[in-house]
């Protein structure tokens, strides 16, 4: 298969150069179809047998994955008794009025989630920042557009769109934190019931863990991110893909190639599981 033009122009978005400069002559041809393969080949090459880690998984079915929930870790901080049970605006509600952790203190707004919410694909960033903060929404600026750049590459869209084409995207602490610090694992910890209840309501078929900290919340990994990329992971049942977050890609643009190693992984995982 060839890089259609829109393609081309998502991955020159990303900053992911096609060598020699794409042209329509053979040659590039070739070059272009290697530098595919070698993407792909990397993508979907297992781990050799030291680097796996107990949670690499066999991929669940479709019908696996409709029947099973996604249930409520035992180890979460409840929040409130009723949170299991809440439906969609119940649950928005619930985050905007929460004072469950010392962010509640400075933020403008909570940063609930965006996107599909029957929505195939999940995507789960780390907290927001400064942008996030003044627009209630995940992922603008910058790096949302990045992101954004990064869905349109693989034909997904946060906007209006089949559900196999489109994305949930939530943060793992819907507050700001103060100068964009880290979020401390209490904070973590605290705003973790109201992340696993978004998974249980969008029941996706895939999910992207974005960055450091929505990795160590949903996998329990301290591991880098250059550890854990690059194979198919489990979360109650739902394959996992681990990738960098824009925000660090925007300051480490080699990195940009290995995170659309990271996407290629996930359309393959996707049509495991779901079918062409
Ligand atoms: Fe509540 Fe989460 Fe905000 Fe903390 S970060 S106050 S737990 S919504």
């Amino acid at each position: 298969m060839r890089w259609t033009d829109r393609q081309r122009a998502m991955l020159l978005e990303m900053g992911i150069r096609l060598w020699p400069d794409a042209t329509s002559n053979g040659a590039s041809e070739a070059a272009e179809t290697q530098l595919e393969v070698k993407s792909a080949q990397h993508a979907l090459t297992p781990p050799p047998e030291q680097e796996r880690s107990a949670t690499a998984v066999v991929l669940p079915t479709a019908a696996d994955l409709q029947q099973a929930p996604v249930p409520v870790r035992d180890d979460a901080v409840p929040i409130s008794s009723g949170l299991s049970a809440m439906d969609w605006p119940e649950l928005q509600v619930a985050v905007s009025r929460c004072t469950a952790c010392r962010l509640c203190e400075a933020r403008r707004q909570t940063v609930f989630g965006v996107g599909n919410r029957r929505a195939h694909w999940m995507i789960v960033g780390e907290a927001p920042g400064e942008q996030e903060d003044l627009a209630g929404e995940p992922f603008v600026g910058k790096s949302g557009q990045l992101l954004d750049n990064m869905l349109r590459a693989i034909q997904l869209t946060r906007d209006e769109a089949a559900p196999q084409r489109q994305v949930y995207i939530a943060n793992t602490v819907k507050c700001r934190p103060p100068g964009n610090r880290n979020p401390q694992p209490d904070e973590l910890a605290r705003c973790e019931p109201y992340l696993i209840r978004q998974l249980d309501l969008v029941r996706p078929r895939i999910i992207l863990a974005m960055g450091r900290f929505a990795v160590q919340s949903l996998l329990r990994s301290s591991e880098p991110i250059g550890k854990l990329r690059g194979r198919v992971h489990d979360y109650r049942g739902v394959p996992l893909i681990v990738t960098y977050h824009p925000a660090y890609l925007l300051r480490n643009l080699p990195d940009k190639a290995r995170a659309w190693d990271d996407l290629c992984l996930a359309v393959e995982t996707v049509k495991t599981c779901t079918g062409p």
